[in-house]
């Protein structure tokens, strides 16, 4: 894969170098329509969709190096800071506004592993869209396991049965206990995770569909035992802590 466009390094400018020519709307040299600022005069150019990795000048793929993206969110932030370059020009002012809005939603989305694996799901389905293909379907782990000898569809058969540990969950009846399976949801969510990882490094997209879904379950039921343990054991009003994280 290309990483010409990963600011590892030098920070994010939000200059793109490829594709077609615009008129800057301030210094009327050409500037890259896929650009987020003039390379000559720096202005923040009329606002266009970017997906969340090309916003941040980083290559589309499930593992980030979250240094940079914080880095460079950091940087594209005072870069873009609306109320500084509205007081100069405020057209150049409400350009970045926009720019800065959709960085939030990019940024939270991106941060963290499930919304970006959704996320880029999502981008791989329009690509597909797009070429004419379908998108790939689900791997059904009953399934016939001899055609795909080289996946084990992200470890699911081995995992806990998740139904089962919901029922315990909402039938615990102590705190240890729904601590115990609290903490059993929370690594399987990381082993999910790293299971994600793999599959989308692989290109098998139906598998990291299907670990996807298994990771949603296990954020509900990661939520019913923090809600549980609420119920059987309510937090002490002496802001004591409790040893929750
Ligand atoms: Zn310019």
């Amino acid at each position: 894969m290309s990483t010409k466009t990963e600011t590892g390094t030098g920070g994010w400018r939000g200059f793109a170098i490829d594709g077609d020519l615009h008129s800057c709307w301030l210094c009327q040299r050409s500037v890259a329509a896929k650009a987020l600022r003039c390379s000559r005069c720096g202005a923040v150019q009329p606002f266009h969709e970017l997906n969340h990795f090309a916003l941040f000048g980083l290559e589309q793929r499930f593992d980030l190096d979250l240094e940079t993206l914080d880095r460079n969110h950091a940087s594209a932030r005072r870069t873009l800071d609306p109320e500084r370059l509205g007081i100069k020009n405020p057209k150049a002012g409400a350009l970045a506004y926009r720019y800065t809005e959709a960085m939030a939603n990019a940024y939270e989305t991106l941060r963290h592993p499930v919304s970006r694996a959704r996320y880029l799901l999502t981008l791989l389905d329009a690509e597909a869209q797009a070429n004419g293909e379908s998108p790939p379907s689900l791997p059904d782990p009953d399934g016939d396991r001899d055609r795909d000898r080289d996946s084990d569809h992200g470890g699911l058969a081995h995992r806990p049965d998740i139904d089962a540990l919901a029922h315990a969950v909402a039938n615990a009846t102590d705190c240890p206990t729904v601590d115990r399976l609290g903490a059993q949801a929370v690594r399987d969510m990381e082993s999910c995770i790293h299971a994600l990882s793999t599959a989308f490094r692989a290109g098998r997209i139906g598998e990291a569909r299907l670990v996807l879904a298994h990771l949603d379950r296990l954020e509900a039921l990661s939520a019913a035992a923090r809600q549980r343990r609420l119920e059987l054991c309510p937090p002490r009003p002496t802001g004591r802590s409790t040893g929750e994280p």
